[in-house]
């Protein structure tokens, strides 16, 4: 990776939207009122929002020439050829399943492959993929390597998954309670962090030799060639392009999330390798929960927008800007003596609020207390994940159960703010870290039975 003041970002600016920093006594107000949960505020009153990289890139002059391109006949539509087309080139894949997200490919993957009692192991599967797989009242398992859960390690691939683990699976159980396995690639629940060419070819050979199916959970794949190629010196000099050829060659087909890399707000696809008869099956699934074979769920300009984004998100200048801009962040804050999760992955940064707030008892919610501190500080919005996402109250013993890890996710959308915006949220936690002995945790005053997180209520404590 270039140093990144070498370089500027790989695209000028033709169309801005104003965002502004609300006053600080505004602020203290507005959080207030929004009970000190960051999802019960209005956007327009956050001034930098970090709350995800779903859905909230921005597009590009081609992106947008493309929209007004829309062909939206019911079936056939010339824009579903294209991206039809784009996923041939890019992924190598011969059908193709447009949806309205990535869930809802995922919804007809699970119906397709999974029943009751099953084990679906992945190295960590995406929340909603786990509940795809719940929802059949089957198992998921997160096989990630040991490393892949320690917020210091160095190891340069922690997404990977254990490989012996895997084959003890396989060998346990046989399809008809093992069908298949998902690689999510990048791994978004550690944070980002990227599965090796290696170890995705040789999870692919252990399900060649099991006779069962694998396939990748694409939503940030080319995030993880990039790793692949800063990382491993075997990839130093092959394009991107190749590398995605090469990683979806190990695998029988993928779900995507638009959302993310492919760099537009709305849509998703399951794609298969070369297998009809799962197309097939897939299709009816389709038309059932999300509408023609040649759209599904989409508008045709949005099949079109995608087909462009998929392109420009293995471009390489693209994403050295974009992986560049969260590891700046991340650098940063860590210079500033900010404990986070390391190395930094690929959309965003993680911060270690247990580490950071050491004095603030998890049942306090230090992660939460942060959130509220960024927002306070600099009009910043971020996203808890920790006690109050994942802690929840044991039915039997009525105790409330907490997770290992107490994070803060800062996730930068793609292309949408400069490395100044960047130099604000450094300079709000310098500002916190001053004052952060004073911060007392908060207490929740309401909270639903399920994620909690999304609506629950706070107060400061005493
Ligand atoms: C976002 C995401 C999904 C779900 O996609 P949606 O488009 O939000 O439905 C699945 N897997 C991963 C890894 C994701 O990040």
């Amino acid at each position: 990776m270039r140093p990144r003041d070498t370089y500027a970002e790989p695209y000028r600016i033709k169309m801005i939207e104003p965002i502004k920093l609300k006053k600080p006594e505004e602020r203290e107000r507005l959080i207030k009122e929004a009970h000190y949960n960051i999802f019960n505020l209005k956007a327009e009153d956050i001034y930098i929002d970090l709350l995800t990289d779903s859905g909230t890139s921005a597009m590009s002059a081609n992106q947008w020439a493309g929209i007004m391109l829309g062909d939206e006949s019911y079936a056939g539509s010339k824009n579903f050829y294209n991206l039809q087309a784009a996923i041939k080139d890019i992924f190598g894949y011969n059908f193709v399943v447009p949806t309205h997200q990535g869930r809802a490919a995922e919804n007809i993957l699970m119906s397709m492959f999974v029943g009751e009692n099953q084990r679906v192991p992945g190295n960590m599967h995406f929340d909603t993929t786990e509940g795809h797989i719940r929802l059949r009242n089957a198992r998921p398992l997160n096989l990630v390597v040991d490393e892949g859960l320690k917020t210091d390690s160095t190891n340069l691939f922690k997404g990977n998954i254990d490989l012996e683990r895997l084959e003890e699976e396989l060998k346990n159980n046989g399809p008809s309670r093992l069908p298949l396995v998902i690689i999510t690639a990048t791994c978004n629940n550690n944070g980002g962090q990227p599965v090796s060419m290696s170890n995705l070819r040789a999870a692919y050979e252990l399900t060649r030799k099991y006779k069962r199916a694998l396939f990748i959970d694409a939503a940030r794949y080319a995030e993880n060639c990039y790793f692949i190629k800063q990382r491993d010196p075997a990839y130093r000099n092959t394009s991107i392009r190749d590398i995605a050829r090469e990683m979806f060659s190990y695998a029988d087909g993928c779900t995507m999330s638009s959302k993310k890399d492919a760099l537009v707000n709305i849509g998703g696809f399951l794609a298969f390798k070369d297998n009809n008869e799962w197309y097939e099956k897939a299709v009816q699934m389709q038309i059932c929960y999300e509408g023609f074979r040649t759209y599904g769920g989409l508008a045709g300009r949005d099949l079109e927008a995608l087909a462009r984004g998929l392109y420009e998100g293995t471009e390489e200048d693209y994403l050295e800007d974009r992986i560049g801009q969260v590891n700046y962040l991340g650098q940063q804050l860590r210079d500033t003596g900010i404990p986070i999760v390391t190395p930094v992955g690929g959309h965003g940064v993680f911060v270690d609020a247990m580490s950071f707030l050491p004095h603030i008892p998890q049942h306090c919610f230090p992660g939460q207390s942060l959130t509220v501190e960024l927002y306070r500080e600099g009009g910043i919005r971020s996203v808890e994940l920790g006690a109050c996402a994942f802690g929840y109250i044991d039915p039997e013993t009525g105790q409330e159960v907490f997770p290992a890890q107490e994070l803060v996710r800062l996730t930068i959308p793609r292309r949408v703010y400069s490395d100044r915006h960047m130099d604000l949220v450094v300079r709000a936690f310098e500002a916190i870290a001053a004052r952060k002995k004073k911060i007392r945790g908060l207490e929740i005053v309401y909270q639903a039975e399920i994620l909690r997180h999304f609506t629950a209520r706070f107060r400061p404590r005493d």
